[in-house]
């Protein structure tokens, strides 16, 4: 068996990321096993920064393999806002209620067409001596007018994919976890720990960022 953690104290990511990455042959564990972990600040400019960062940080802590997640929102007409800042856009100890209806007034009147969004996320998987495996995914839609759903978390309520015709709020976390950005990014990392169960090593063939429209770092290790 294979120890490692998931570095994610947000339980929504945390729920969505263990049903994507069940591996035979591997064991996770939460922070939560952890209390004496420190906590990471998110200093980095993208989301890949701040995984990486997590994923190094945690993995000394824990003295395991350990993976981490950075994903958010990025809004065309903001110019990328509110990025690496979703998850306090509109504050510190904000609800997500709160960072929704911000993005909503600053939008308020833009046509659809101009409301173009995405989601992305970034995994890193390191050792306590470095990375060894990097993915990202990206989900493409636009902001609604107006929240519709209670499904999932976050900007979920608000953001709308055309090809479902719905916002991720009304949509089954089974489609949810077939489609969205973790989901790409965690299949990918799926196949690199499958390959690392089985070999001992994640492999160079696995192109990193397959889906999600941009060539990246891929494997670092
Ligand atoms: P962090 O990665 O914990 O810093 O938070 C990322 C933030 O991005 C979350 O708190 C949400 O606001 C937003 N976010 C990331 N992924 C999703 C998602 O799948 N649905 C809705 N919001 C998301």
């Amino acid at each position: 068996m294979l120890d490692l953690v998931i570095a994610t104290r947000n339980r929504h990511k945390a729920k969505e990321l263990a049903g994507l990455l069940s591996v035979r042959g591997i064991r996770w564990h939460s922070l939560a096993e952890f209390p004496e972990a420190p906590l990471v600040k998110e200093t980095g400019r993208t989301f890949g920064a701040n995984a990486i960062k997590k994923a190094q940080a945690m993995a000394r802590a824990t003295g395991l393999l350990t993976l981490a997640d950075d994903s958010g929102l990025e809004v065309d007409a903001l110019g990328g806002r509110p990025g690496v800042r979703s998850a306090r856009f509109a504050g510190r100890q904000v609800s997500a209620q709160d960072n929704n209806e911000k993005l909503l007034r600053m939008l308020d009147g833009l046509a659809p067409e101009k409301r173009s969004a995405r989601y992305r996320c970034s995994l890193a998987l390191a050792g306590p001596s470095g990375v060894i495996a990097f993915t990202q995914g990206t989900w493409r839609g636009r902001i609604a007018e107006r929240p519709q759903g209670h499904l999932g978390f976050g900007y979920d309520p608000i953001f709308f994919v055309p090809r479902f015709g719905k916002t991720v709020g009304q949509l089954p976390a089974s489609t949810k976890q077939r489609f969205s950005h973790r989901a790409i990014a965690a299949r990918q990392m799926r196949a690199m720990l499958k390959r690392l169960v089985a070999t001992g090593r994640v492999s160079r063939r696995c192109p990193a960022t397959v889906g999600s429209g941009r060539r990246g770092p891929g494997l670092i290790v």
